[in-house]
Order: C-alpha cells, then structure tokens, then sequence
C-alpha cells in the first residue's frame, strides 16, 4: 500500500482551516440591463462659498457620492470618495470639520455581492481628493482616463487638490488611454458613454447613461459644484482653464437638450440627497 509521502502530510496541515472552508467568491451575476447604484461618501462642508464666485447659496454642504455602473458585459466604479477606507472611523463618533466621511465604500459594494477585484473599469470625472480616495483599491480594474489628466496625477510639478498616495497603485494598473476630442463608449452599445469635459481640470470628463427605466442621465462631475453655476461664469478660482470650462459647460447644456439627459451635479447636496441609495438602483 502506497505511504502518502509526510511532506505532502506537513504541506496539508499548514493550509489554515479557514482557508480551506472559506467559499470560492462569486461576483454577482450581470443585470439583463444597465444599472446605477449611488452610494454614500461622505459630505464636505465648506466655510463659505467664496472660493466657488458666491457670497451665498442656498446649500453650502456637499454631497461626495460614488457610483457603480453594473452593465450586461461588466461593472464600473464611477468617482471614488473623499476619504481612503482606512481612514474612516464606523465606531458612532459625530464626523467634525470640513470633510465627514462616516461609511466606508468597500463595505457597500460587498453588501451588493461585489469585491473591488470584481470592477472591469475604473474612471474618475477628475483626479481632485473628493473623487480618487479609494483608487488603490480598484488598481486590478481598467482605468479609463484621458492622456492629460493621468499626466497632471503623476506629474513632478505641484498641482491644485491632488493627494498622489490614495492612487498611486494606478500608476502600474491597465490603463486604456481615451480620447480627449471625442466620446467614449465604455461597453460599446452606446449606453455607458463617458464625454470630455475639461476645464476643471486637463482631462475632466462627465458620464452619460441611457438607463431603460429611468430615462438618459449625466452625471457631470464637477463641471458644477453648486446648481447656482448654471448660466452663470462663475468658477472655482482653483480651476484649471476658466474658458475651457466655460465651454464645455456650453458643449455640455447643449448636450442636454439634443438628449434630453437629466443634469445630476454630484456635489448638489439636496438634489443627491433625493436619489435612490445602493442597495436600490436606477435602472
Ligand atoms: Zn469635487
């Protein structure tokens, strides 16, 4: 009778139990058709809103939502918080200061079935801190980016609102480089179509989704921070190219009449304040 060799005993036993029982991690499957879950990453709260051209508005908070776009051919992360999940405290403590982060993302993702390692696409309106905190945890993803803007992240020269280590892990992830001059169409069926938007910063760029259900949308970035920016020339006084902003938000107004697309500035806190919240999702 042949002896199991001890060696081969010693490598079985060293397996840890846990590991050994843990199930195989399944992504959930694909929807039959698009959607979005929005969900919570925080709020800042500014002073004033004088940085932004405004002595008043009616809402000073800002809402920092993220997104996941679930498509029939895969998921994609849309803006990623404020706040790294490691720095997050879930203990109860009331968040103070101007930045208030009190749900971790990851946690959110999971309570739908989905581990970072899980998301095919990665892709940020802009690289500011209130759009890139968890990037390292989507470094396996595809990031989606436009030739400018991966430039000003890695960039030896000082930039406005860049904090290089939440996403650094991007700099050896696949990258698929997108055009600056043109859209997108990130699963090629015309339903997830990323535009160029810049101004706010070199390679800013806004979502558009035709949702079934729900009608087209665009989630827009920063191209406003405040809906008070509408038809107005008011900029942040930290943004990149003031007339390039201008124009895109003239590309983009007109973009949304010929589609008839629904406006959705992230930051408007009252107006996120009224959408859906993962686990519910628009569809
Ligand atoms: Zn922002």
């Amino acid at each position: 009778m042949p002896r199991t060799p001890i060696l081969a005993l010693i490598a079985l036993a060293a397996v840890p139990l846990g590991a050994q029982n843990a199930p195989a991690h399944h992504a959930p499957k694909p929807p039959k058709t698009l959607r979005l879950y929005i969900f919570d990453c925080g709020v800042l709260k500014p002073e004033d809103a004088k940085s932004f051209g405004f002595d008043h508005v009616a809402e000073l908070k800002m809402s920092v939502p993220c997104f996941l776009v679930a498509h029939p051919k895969g998921t994609m992360m849309w803006d990623v918080g404020v706040v790294p999940d490691s720095d997050v405290k879930e203990d109860g403590t009331p968040p103070q200061g101007f930045i208030q982060v009190t749900r971790r993302l990851k946690p959110q993702l999971e309570a739908l079935g989905y581990e970072p390692e899980d998301i095919k696409y990665l892709a940020f309106s802009h690289y500011h801190i209130d759009h890139t905190a968890n990037a390292n945890m989507f470094a396996s993803s595809t990031w989606l980016v436009e030739q400018a803007e991966r430039d000003i992240m890695f960039s030896d020269k000082p930039a406005p609102v860049r904090t290089e280590k939440n996403f650094s892990a991007l700099k050896d992830s696949k990258t698929k480089i997108i055009p600056a001059d043109a859209d997108y169409d990130v699963f090629g069926d015309g339903t997830v179509i990323i535009k160029p938007a810049q101004g706010h910063t070199p390679g800013h760029q806004v979502l558009f989704l035709k949702l079934k259900k729900t009608g087209p949308v665009l989630v827009a970035g920063d191209l406003y921070h405040y809906n008070e920016e509408r038809n107005t020339d008011h900029v942040p006084n930290f943004e990149f190219n003031k007339e390039q902003s201008l124009a895109s938000r003239a590309k983009i107004e007109e973009f949304l009449k010929t589609s008839g697309a629904q406006l959705w500035i992230e930051h408007d806190y009252a107006a996120n304040a009224k959408l859906k919240k993962s686990p519910a999702y628009y569809e």
